[in-house]
């Protein structure tokens, strides 16, 4: 059984607030009656999702106490044997989840789908800020190996971030040389929204164009070797959507991480 968790957090966002509205705008394309609950592959999915609803987080600016409800929020269903799959909110959800994933997984590779690497030291002074969720993450040790795709906003400081911890950066020029069957072990996803291209994922508060097809990305989700034990998906801004057709896609990219995770264990 898979736990759908959502996280409705965006105070440590930079520049526009209203991904804490993601979670459940992705709920609602998921159940919109314009689809039906099967992955592309047949999979019936949405009856395996067992939503455990919203997390209670305070909502405050680098809150250590909303990062540990959330890292306790996961860490429970892992306790329990579930897959995850977490709707966020800002990016800052992904370094509390990891920090529960690490109690469960020492060789765990992270496959993040972002136009951002967010391994920022800190920006504008806060630690918890959605543009460093990775580097704490790293500090951590919540990963072995990270692994980042169609990333095309990396400044020196973030480059020089990404040697020291030896992290795969691939632009999304690059993507080609992404080799999902040299990954091996458990698998984490994080899917930040705005690693799409703005034509296809609107609804996010940082545009960066020149990004991923959604079938480039679904193809990256198929050609995951797994287990792939947990997911996020986050940065969905509901006040920057056009006609929701990024919460259309938040719920497609649900509907397939779940029937790999179904398939795959
Ligand atoms: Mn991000
Ligand atoms: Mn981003």
């Amino acid at each position: 059984m898979i736990s759908l968790l959502g996280v409705p957090l965006d105070a440590n966002s930079s520049h526009l607030r209203g991904p804490a509205l993601g979670p459940a705008a992705i709920r609602a394309a998921l159940h919109s009656g314009s689809g039906n609950h099967s992955s592309e592959a047949s999979v019936e999915v949405v009856g395996e999702l067992d939503d455990i609803g919203d997390i209670a987080v305070a909502n405050e600016v680098g809150s250590y106490a909303d990062a540990d409800l959330i890292t306790a929020a996961i860490r429970e269903q892992l306790a329990a044997g579930r897959q995850t799959i977490t709707l966020g909110g800002d990016h800052s959800v992904t370094f509390p989840i990891l920090r529960a994933f690490r109690a469960f997984h020492d060789d765990l590779t992270v496959v993040h789908i972002d136009a951002h690497p967010d391994i920022y030291d800190d920006l504008d002074g806060n630690p918890l800020s959605h543009a460093s969720p990775f580097a704490r993450a790293l500090e951590a040790g919540c990963m072995t190996k990270l692994v980042q795709l169609g990333i095309r906003t990396a400044t020196p400081h973030q480059r020089e971030q990404g040697e020291r911890w030896d992290v795969t950066m691939l632009s999304a020029r690059q993507l080609n040389d992404f080799d999902a069957a040299a990954l091996s072990g458990p698998i984490y996803l994080s899917v930040d929204l705005d690693g799409l291209d703005p034509s296809v994922a609107p609804g996010v508060s940082h545009h960066e164009p020149g990004g991923l097809t959604v079938r480039e990305l679904l193809d990256i989700i198929d050609a995951l070797p797994g287990p792939l034990v947990g997911a996020d998906v986050v940065e969905l801004n509901p006040m920057r959507d056009l006609v929701d057709m990024t919460a259309m896609v938040g719920a497609k990219l649900v509907k397939e991480i779940a029937a790999a995770m179904l398939e795959r264990g």
